[in-house]
């Protein structure tokens, strides 16, 4: 059932919600749509959190939202959305706009290219949606907002808010949940889990996420979990990846490591996650992840390439020492350590060059910040990457695995201008 909720009982702080949702919001209904802030934007304002992105849930199609903004682009993922965009530069800000839809089995829902294909639809039991006009819109997903909150995964991620008359819209209990602190599956969880296996991650991911608030999963929420390992094989490795970096670089890497111990799934859900795991005791990866989570915190990017080079750091030195015993020349034997480690750890996501090539970069940097005579110096410095291969080497650092002394000569130079440069060069002499 319907339940709506005015201010005095939510207690929504209007101070949290982005004026650009509103104004999204403000012309979906002068058009005549519904239209709520949804998701975890809503979750997070009912924590007094400030959300860091604001999604919107209307019955208008991808087509008539478009219509309705300037800078609006359907983009299709999986479903197809609508990005609105206000502002430019650093100020930039996209409100991801979804029409109201119902659950399709995600097995399925891959493969329902544009969800316009009607084989599929029919096949997953979908209504026919009408438009304000009465018109039967495409043969496909779109449902109303109790289908929309239905095929949501956890209670409290699937709330709307109207921040023009302040009503919260829940359909399963989440206020109550929120309340209660629980992190709980709609439905049935293990069905679920079936459904659509990235939900253990999530799982794992919000439990992580709010632990700090003192909430925990649900017994019955929980209890599926580990035996639900074995369903992620059916999930694409690119989508498992992006899932392991949602773990660790949404400013809770060490919280994540905690959960999937505390839930029994340290293995088994992606290869490279569980060598984080494994190592998370580990000083250089511990200080890897309590940095990722610090910077996440103050609002600093952070970038894979450099936790992921942190965590198989181990495995590059090994090699580059073995090779260095062989008397190969230090440079080739490092870069030949690179390639095995790729092709032993990450060879399922060798299609992500960037990647690749930024912890290559990395780690190929560090031998450099030992030489420090002549214009090597300066070179080095002037590399598009510095600041993350001298970042990894200050984390080196930190675990007394170089010098003090070299990271704070690295950190004069960087900041120094040409003939303060010079300077400390000549003082090594
Ligand atoms: P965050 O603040 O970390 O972004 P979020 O709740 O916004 O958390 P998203 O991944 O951005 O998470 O998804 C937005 C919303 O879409 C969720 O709140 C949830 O309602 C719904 N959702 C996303 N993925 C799934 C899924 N796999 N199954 C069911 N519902 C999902
Ligand atoms: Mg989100």
């Amino acid at each position: 059932k319907r339940v709506e909720l005015g201010p005095q009982a939510h207690g929504i702080n209007p101070a949290l919600v982005d004026e650009r949702a509103v104004t999204v919001v403000r012309t979906l209904k002068e058009a005549g749509y519904q239209a709520y802030i949804v998701g975890g934007a809503v979750r997070d304002l009912l924590l007094g959190l400030k959300p860091k992105d604001f999604d919107v849930a209307t019955n208008a199609t991808p087509e008539q939202v478009k219509q309705l903004f300037r800078r609006a682009f359907i983009i299709g993922r999986r479903f197809r959305i609508v990005h609105v965009v206000f502002g430019r530069g650093r100020e930039h800000e996209v409100i991801e706009v979804s029409t109201f839809r119902a659950n399709v089995d995600n097995a399925h829902s891959e493969h329902v290219s544009g969800n316009e294909r009607t084989a599929k639809s029919q096949l997953a039991g979908m209504k026919h949606a009408v438009d304000a006009s009465g018109r039967v819109l495409r043969d496909n997903v779109w449902g109303t907002q109790e289908d929309d909150a239905a095929r949501r995964d956890f209670t409290v991620n699937a709330m709307y808010y109207d921040p023009e008359t302040r009503v919260l819209v829940d359909y399963h209990g989440g206020m109550q949940d929120a309340q209660k602190k629980r992190i709980r599956m709609i439905g049935d969880p293990a069905t679920r889990y079936r459904e659509d296996p990235v939900r253990i991650i999530r799982a794992v991911r919000f439990g992580a996420k709010l632990s700090r608030l003192g909430f925990t999963l649900d017994p019955k929420t929980a209890k599926p979990l580990q035996d639900g390992i074995a369903l992620l094989a059916e999930v694409p490795q690119s989508r498992l990846f992006d899932e392991m970096l949602k773990l660790l670089q949404t400013g809770h890497a060490v919280a994540s490591v905690e959960q999937l111990k505390k839930l029994g799934l340290a293995r088994g859900i992606y290869p490279l996650l569980d060598v984080v795991v494994e190592r998370a005791e580990q000083p250089f990866v511990k200080a890897a992840l309590l940095d990722t989570d610090r910077r996440v915190g103050e609002g600093k990017p952070v970038a894979p390439s450099f936790l992921l080079a942190c965590v198989l750091w181990q495995d590059v030195q090994a090699g580059w020492q073995q090779r260095l015993a062989r008397k190969e020349h230090p440079f080739p034997a490092l870069q030949a350590a690179i390639d095995e480690v790729f092709d032993a750890r990450i060879g399922d996501v060798s299609g992500r060059g960037k990647l690749g090539g930024d912890m290559r970069e990395i780690w190929m940097m560090q031998p450099r910040f030992e030489k420090r005579g002549g214009s090597s110096p300066f070179s080095l410095a002037e590399q598009p990457r510095f600041r993350a291969g001298f970042d990894f080497l200050r984390l080196r650092a930190d675990v007394g695995e170089v010098d003090e002394p070299l990271v704070d000569w690295w950190q004069a130079f960087s900041q120094a201008d040409d003939s303060a440069r010079e300077d400390l060069v000549q003082q090594l002499r």
